[in-house]
């Protein structure tokens, strides 16, 4: 039977949606309220080749969520909001806590809201908006699914920071890791594609986005990850530094006066891309720029690959080899020149592009002598968070033989 699943993803002043049919995966609708507290909120839905845009005042999440819920039923995209089976809700930090996806039941929203002095920005929010659907929807099930939990499965060695004991401890400074969603779609999808148990592979999983992470997966489960104990960590991003000489920060408040506050816009919304090139955190941009004769732009780009090669480099070492180079996000779809700047001359690992099937975007774009696959796929998170909803928020109960 078909099920009407709604996925959510609220941010600070936005809530992305996409309500889908399971198990066949088919998009019903999808869209985006932005702006949301601003008189010039923006709302966006798309149905198949229409879309409906509108400017209007949207106070708050609530608003947002009651705006929704109304369109879905005057463009007659559902019958009546009993017609939505379950929702799942895209959750920034699941800690320690939450190894899985889970359905939210009040102890684990008081857990997610506990867990946003880990996530200040990003966990309110997203409990607030698994409360406003709650309400709205009484009926249906809400599954949380966390951007962490795919990483709970790292030996300690992997997750912790060489600081004094209590920082753990005491205060959780650990690495969670992010993106754990579209690193677990992408690469079982990858077996699939490739007709192999992921539990028999060695998987390097590239996001690369405006946000980028890395993750070496085995046999299905992460060992490691680039992004840490917040998503900042790692590789380069769009407006995000990735990892740096952690003296430089205490530095630069010394020298120039800065508070945490300021320190945490410098590494999260000045820096990577944008702050080496000059022109943009978009890589687009910064690409046109370099094909122009920029020469920070030509070097922002070739540090963004080399700290990507660096970390392929080392997850082979601790994967004990490689048999799938995985390109996925924005970039890793898209980008033909970042792929091959991160694939040169790394046919002494078994490991080589086809040029035109790069270009081309293929599914799969190794060359004929390359042992290891190099793949591209579209990443699809919010699939992914309705088959959790579909997993455990709609599981028939087993029965039971006597
Ligand atoms: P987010 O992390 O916000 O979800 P996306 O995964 O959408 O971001 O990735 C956005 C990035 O993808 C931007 O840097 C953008 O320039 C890049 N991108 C999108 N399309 C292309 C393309 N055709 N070629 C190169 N880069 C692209």
């Amino acid at each position: 039977m078909s099920r009407t699943i709604m996925a959510i993803n609220a941010g600070s002043s936005s809530l992305k949606f996409q309500l889908l049919a399971l198990p066949e995966g088919r998009v019903l609708c999808q869209g985006l309220i932005e702006r949301i507290g601003l008189a010039d909120a923006v709302f966006t839905l798309k149905q198949g080749e229409q879309k409906w845009q509108e400017t209007l005042t949207i106070a708050d999440h609530h608003a947002a969520a009651t705006l929704l819920l109304e369109k879905l039923l005057t463009l007659h995209i559902i019958p009546s909001l009993e017609a939505i089976d379950g929702v799942g809700h895209r959750v920034a930090h699941g800690g320690e806590a939450f190894k899985d996806s889970a359905l939210v039941t009040d102890a684990a929203l008081a857990e997610i809201e506990r867990l946003a002095e880990l996530a200040p920005l990003h966990n309110p929010v997203n409990a607030a908006g698994i409360r406003i659907f709650r309400q709205a929807l009484p009926h249906a099930p809400a599954v949380a699914v966390f951007d962490t939990s795919f990483h709970q499965t790292l030996e300690q060695s992997a997750f912790i920071y060489p600081l004094p004991w209590r920082y753990y401890d005491e205060l959780g400074i650990r690495r969670y890791g992010f993106h754990g969603t579209s690193h677990k779609y992408v690469s079982q999808l990858l077996a699939e594609k490739l007709g192999v148990p992921l539990s028999a592979l060695r998987v390097v999983s590239c996001h690369l986005g405006n946000g980028s992470s890395l993750c070496a997966i085995k046999g299905g489960r992460s060992v490691n990850t680039s992004m840490g104990f917040t998503p900042q960590s790692g590789v380069m991003m769009g407006t995000r530094s990735g990892d740096i000489d952690p003296s430089i920060l205490p530095w630069v408040a010394l020298r120039e006066g800065k508070t945490p506050q300021q320190l945490n816009t410098l590494l999260n919304n000045e820096s990577g891309l944008l702050g080496v090139s000059g022109v943009s955190h978009d890589y687009r941009d910064v690409e046109k720029a370099a094909q122009e004769g920029n020469a920070r732009a030509s070097l922002a780009l070739t540090l963004f690959a080399e700290r990507i090669r660096a970390t392929i480099g080392s997850y082979i070492m601790q994967l004990g080899g490689i048999d799938a180079l995985l390109f996925t996000g924005g970039i890793g779809e898209n980008s033909a020149r970042a792929r091959h700047a991160i694939c040169r001359d790394l046919y002494f690992l078994g490991l080589e592009l086809d040029a035109d099937k790069n270009q081309r975007n293929a599914s799969f774009i190794q060359s004929e002598q390359s042992m290891v696959k190099i793949a591209v796929i579209n990443t699809n998170e919010e699939l992914m968070i309705a088959r959790d909803v579909m997993r455990i928020g709609l599981a028939e109960p087993v029965e039971m033989s006597a």
